[in-house]
């Protein structure tokens, strides 16, 4: 199994290298990651970031972060803070370069008369409606307004007008003045600012026109004087849009890059989308661990490490894709695999006595911290006659290839005893509620004093010692590969998982107790758990990040 990702090129980094023999720019290298502040970051979102700052730092250029916030009835300030804690939490650092496209509004003003000056821009009166109806179609083309000739003057005044506040939201718009009949659709006089009446959550009142998206993205990457902007492929389309504005206004012209987003299995990847399910409830916000967002899966116990690794791995293409789910699983479990120190708790508790084993003598026993790590050390965990195994553990009547507890049969508890079970105690319904056993004091640190072997080695915690938890145990939260792949009219949310979030009392080794949040560790044969900001004096809260078994690994030779 290969274990290291490996310092590759693709498309962009050899664009970028041809462009560096050519001395474009100067040799410099400086891209962006520019998010609306309209939601949480996703997954999808760690590809870019990587990706942008990954080049700058590979190429000793720089990225700047740079909220997009054009759109103001949808942002919101949260969503900044969340961002900026998000990209930080990854391992990036914009240093001074935290920009806000509203930072350049007047200077997008000012472009847009320069454009009207020139005849290249005017305002239109038609409505919405009407604009769209003119715009034709992929086969059709468009129709030019009756509002298209305007004088310049007259344009001048009326976009003047707009700024000051006299037309009613929607009553006008400013187009860029383009080809009507352009066979690509985004060059068919695109609206370049609108009316709305809106307060900005950076400007304040200071606006009641905004720009299109279309219209300030190029000019946002323009005067960052970025080199290289590296987008996803649905921006394909508007390049020469882009191209148009930045040549007719005559700066500085950044390389536009496209490469295909990343898809997940299991998983949806759109903000719009995200926001829905928190706002239908059918998650508990937009941390909640089962999200794809970042700080879901930071909440969840995904390690930065581990997403990074996850979008080196991956790579970019120019074709769209979906990656399987299990690679990122893959990538935390190997990552944890190496940091998380192992404990022992129990999911699901059967109560065992161990008959001669003298109650007064509670006894403290060494246990390895984590044996990926020497360094990590060891700890001691409390022994008692009363003890919890897991449920699992015991069968009454074992199948043939189950090597764990059964009636008369011996088994190691680690780091602990041989144990061998001797009677099975049941309550009037039938139900096992505790099990004898006897310990060979012999076997102490769970070493066989004479030889023997048992097949079985089983975790299990100190009944007087343990500390009872929560333990949030998740699974995918769709039931389908493609959950939008439905007929059905509820759309995505129909293949919700009903069984993705499972709440259970555990028991962990004591060792835990006053373990702050966002720890994680180990518990040993069940998987990676993470501590929940949910813990409080007193109760601890755990999510399961991940089980332990790997699918990956066998199919990982492909990557
Ligand atoms: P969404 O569709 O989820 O709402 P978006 O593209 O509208 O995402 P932005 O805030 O505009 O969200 O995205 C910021 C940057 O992240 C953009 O450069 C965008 O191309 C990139 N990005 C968004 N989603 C993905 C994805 N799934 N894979 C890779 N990059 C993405
Ligand atoms: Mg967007």
């Amino acid at each position: 199994m290969t274990t290291e990702p490996t310092a590759s090129t693709d498309f962009i980094r050899n664009i970028i290298n041809e462009d560096l023999k050519t001395n474009k720019n100067d040799g410099r290298i400086h891209t962006r990651f520019p998010p609306e502040p309209n939601g949480y970051l996703h997954i999808g979102h760690a590809k870019s970031i990587c990706l942008n700052f990954g080049i700058a730092a590979q190429y000793n250029g720089l990225c700047n972060l740079r909220f997009d916030d054009t759109n103001p009835t949808k942002e919101e300030e949260e969503y900044v803070r969340s961002i900026i804690e998000d990209v930080r939490w990854l391992g990036f650092d914009w240093k001074d370069r935290l920009h806000y496209a509203s930072d350049y509004f007047e200077q997008m003003f000012e472009y847009a008369v320069q454009l009207i000056k020139a005849g290249e821009a005017y305002v239109d009166d038609l409505t919405a409606e009407e604009i769209r109806e003119y715009r034709g179609t992929l086969t059709e083309p468009g129709k030019e307004s009756p509002y298209r000739n305007r004088s310049i003057e007259e344009n001048l005044d009326l976009f003047e007008r707009m700024r000051t506040g006299e037309f009613p939201d929607g009553s006008r718009v400013l187009r860029a003045r383009i080809d009507m009949s352009s066979p690509n659709l985004n060059l068919r006089d695109p609206a370049m600012y609108r009316i709305l009446h809106a307060s900005h959550p950076h400007t304040g009142e200071a606006w009641c026109i905004y720009p299109m998206y279309d219209w300030a993205h190029g000019l946002e990457d323009s005067l960052e004087k970025v080199t290289h902007s590296i987008c996803t492929l649905e921006f394909e389309d508007h390049r020469p849009l882009y191209d148009w504005f930045l040549d007719q206004l005559g700066v500085h012209h950044p390389r536009q890059i496209e490469f295909a987003r990343l898809n997940l299995t299991y998983t949806i990847m759109s903000k719009r989308k995200l926001l829905q399910l928190v706002n239908d409830g059918h998650v508990n916000g937009w941390d909640d661990p089962r999200m794809p967002t970042i700080s879901g899966l930071r909440r969840r116990g995904y390690t930065p490490d581990s997403i990074r690794n996850f979008c080196e791995r991956i790579g970019v293409a120019k074709t769209d894709s979906t990656i399987d789910m299990a690679l990122l699983e893959h990538c935390i479990r190997e990552d944890l695999n190496k940091r998380a120190p192992r404990v022992m708790g129990v999911l699901n508790p059967l109560r065992v006595v161990i008959t001669n084993y003298n109650e007064d003598q509670p006894e403290e026993l060494d246990a390895v911290n984590n044996p990926e790590d020497p360094e990590a050390g060891s700890r001691k965990v409390p022994f008692s006659q009363v003890i919890y195994i897991e449920q699992d553990d015991f069968r009454e009547d074992p199948p043939k290839k189950f090597f764990r507890l059964a009636p008369g049969r011996e088994v190691r508890l680690r780091y602990a005893y041989f144990i061998t079970c001797t009677d099975v105690i049941k309550n009037e319904a039938g139900e096992i509620i505790e099990l004898h056993c006897t310990y060979d004091p012999a076997s102490r640190g769970g070493n066989s004093p004479d030889g023997r072997k048992v097949k079985g080695t089983i975790h299990w915690v100190s009944a007087e010692h343990a500390i009872e938890a929560e333990a949030r145990l998740y699974d995918r939260l769709f039931t389908r590969e493609y959950p939008e792949d439905t007929d059905d009219e509820a759309g995505f949310a129909a293949n919700l998982n009903p069984d993705c979030l499972q709440i259970t009392t555990c028991f962990v080794e004591p060792s835990l107790a006053g373990a702050e949040p966002g720890s994680r560790y180990q518990f040993e044969r069940l998987g990676y758990f993470c501590i929940d900001p949910d813990t409080s004096d007193g109760k601890l809260v755990f999510n399961r990040t991940i089980t332990l078994r790997d699918s990956w690994a066998k199919i990982e030779k492909k990557f």
